[in-house]
């Protein structure tokens, strides 16, 4: 053997070693005590993990790149943990239960320190929603981080394509938290009440789980309500009128701002006007309210109460929030 190509196969060899053992000592053990009961059967270790189930299973990813989805001054186990959440809310808007997760994570370099914040992250969301991290992968780059969460049907699979004519458009809290927070985390780069909600957003998993006994149609809002009312229009073939004045926001100072900025993970939804009494009570058990901001008909969209004009939505290729 050249010597050239032993030193690369050395190369080789040692990164390899390395990254066993970052996952061995940062990535496994993450909600263990969750495995047996939400069915998974193979977990980290092998080429696959395995989940034994009955059920349809639900499955979404969602990626968070750094300097376009967070900030790389953000600490590590807020990334972490909103990196999970963020993919837990779709798993949410479709009324499931989540079960499992993957990650895949691409860091420029290891740092313990980073590495001991972003498993604490991990646990802390893996804890909230009795989740364990099944598998994942592991490659040098540019800091990004995807996850892929599984989950299992709640009463129904809410879908963004069954909104009829008549129901009733809901909203699961107030808008804007997450442009607050954000704003607020750029101005004192510190953990508070103001910032939590963009640092630890809450995926809303109960609250899906509820409405999936009785909305029609539902989607998340993390791109602005604007957007995702729209894709809801489009997939579910009605049209809706909107009333803006009715729309909640977390500081009427930025209402505008609110309701385009996107990142607060809360659920947009349809609900049969008859069965929106019972709705109210059931959501009352998780001591949450439905905000009803419309009425879905006609063809097209129609917002009353608008005085900003024309209200832009949350575009990665359109902005650049962060530069
Ligand atoms: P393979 O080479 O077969 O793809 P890897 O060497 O990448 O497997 O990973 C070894 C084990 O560690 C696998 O079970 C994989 O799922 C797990 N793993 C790798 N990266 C991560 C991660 N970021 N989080 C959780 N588990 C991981
Ligand atoms: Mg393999």
């Amino acid at each position: 053997m050249e010597w050239a190509q032993l030193a690369y196969l050395k190369d080789t060899q040692v990164n390899i070693s390395s990254e066993f053992s970052i996952i061995k000592k940062y990535l496994s053990g993450i909600g263990a005590s969750y495995l047996q009961a939400n069915g998974i059967d193979v977990s980290i270790g092998d080429d696959c993990g395995v989940l034994a189930t009955k059920s349809k299973l639900l499955i979404s990813t969602d990626t968070s790149v750094s300097g376009v989805h967070f900030l790389k001054s953000m600490s590590s186990d807020a990334i972490a943990y909103r990196s999970v959440a963020t993919a837990l809310s779709d798993i949410a808007a479709m009324g499931s239960q989540p079960v499992a997760f993957n990650l895949s994570l691409v860091m420029p370099n290891f740092n313990p320190d980073w590495m001991k914040g972003f498993r604490k992250g991990l646990q802390k969301i893996s804890k909230e929603f009795k989740l364990p991290l099944i598998g994942g992968d592991l490659t040098k780059g540019p800091l990004q981080i995807s996850v892929t969460v599984l989950g299992k049907p709640g009463k129904n699979i809410l879908l963004r394509s069954d909104a009829q004519s008549g129901d009733i458009l809901c909203l699961s809290d107030a808008l804007g938290y997450g442009y607050l927070g954000l704003k607020e985390f750029k101005r004192s780069s510190s953990l508070n009440n103001k910032t939590k909600p963009y640092l630890f957003p809450t995926p809303q998993i109960s609250y899906g789980l509820v409405i999936s006994e009785i909305a029609s149609s539902a989607i998340d809002i993390s791109d602005g309500l604007i957007q995702d009312l729209s894709h809801l229009i489009s997939r579910s073939g009605v049209g809706c009128n909107l009333d803006l004045a009715k729309v909640p926001v977390a500081d009427k100072k930025y209402t505008k701002q609110c309701l385009e900025f996107g990142d607060d993970y809360q659920i947009l939804y349809t609900v049969p006007p008859k069965k929106i009494k019972t709705l109210q009570m059931n959501l009352k058990s998780i001591r949450k309210k439905c905000h009803t901001i419309g009425i879905m008909s006609g063809k097209k969209l129609k917002i009353t109460n608008n005085i900003f004009g024309s209200l832009k939505n949350w575009d990665h290729f359109k902005y650049d929030e962060f530069s």
